[in-house]
């Protein structure tokens, strides 16, 4: 008898967003399921490649590992950069050595879909349609209707009030 086990997921056209990562087969919580690979580059260059990009599209495969690197998978990426944001997620990423795996923190059954929270952190030069961009569909019971984090806009701190 063969030892040898099926992979865990496939690639398919998901309901939330162009392609998604299904379970096919059941994986347990805890199990660590991919890395997030791609190429290492600077946020100079990652912002250099982003602002290349039309403004309304949100299908980066750009992972911010640290201030010093990011992941473009959109360069030697493997299936992970298909796996979608999800507000009430049964995977999620973890950094480990500057390297970034997608792990099961619930038991997932074949499939269903995998999805972790990207939790985009929001930045001063955000442009003023980010939320637009990043807008969530996921359909979770508690979806938040946002990939960023914060899920709302800082209030701005100086200025009048009444
Ligand atoms: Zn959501």
């Amino acid at each position: 008898m063969s030892t040898a086990r099926k992979p865990m997921f496939k690639v398919r056209r998901s309901r939330v967003h162009g392609l998604g990562v299904f379970a096919t087969r059941r994986i347990r919580k805890g199990t660590r399921i991919v890395e997030y690979l791609g190429e290492r580059i600077s946020h100079r260059e990652a912002n250099r490649r982003f602002a290349r990009k039309a403004a309304d599209d949100n299908h980066t495969f750009l992972y911010s590992v640290d201030r010093g690197v990011v992941i473009d998978a959109g360069v030697n990426g493997n299936d992970a950069r298909f796996i979608n944001h999800g507000c009430d997620p049964n995977c999620e990423s973890v950094t480990e050595d500057r390297r970034i795996f997608i792990d099961a923190i619930a038991t997932i059954q074949p499939g269903e879909e995998l999805k972790y929270d990207y939790s985009i952190r929001r930045d001063k030069d955000d442009p003023a349609n980010i939320d637009a961009i990043y807008a969530c569909r996921c359909g979770g019971e508690g979806c938040r209707g946002t990939m960023l984090w914060p899920p709302k806009r800082p209030k701005r701190r100086s200025g009048k009030r009444r």
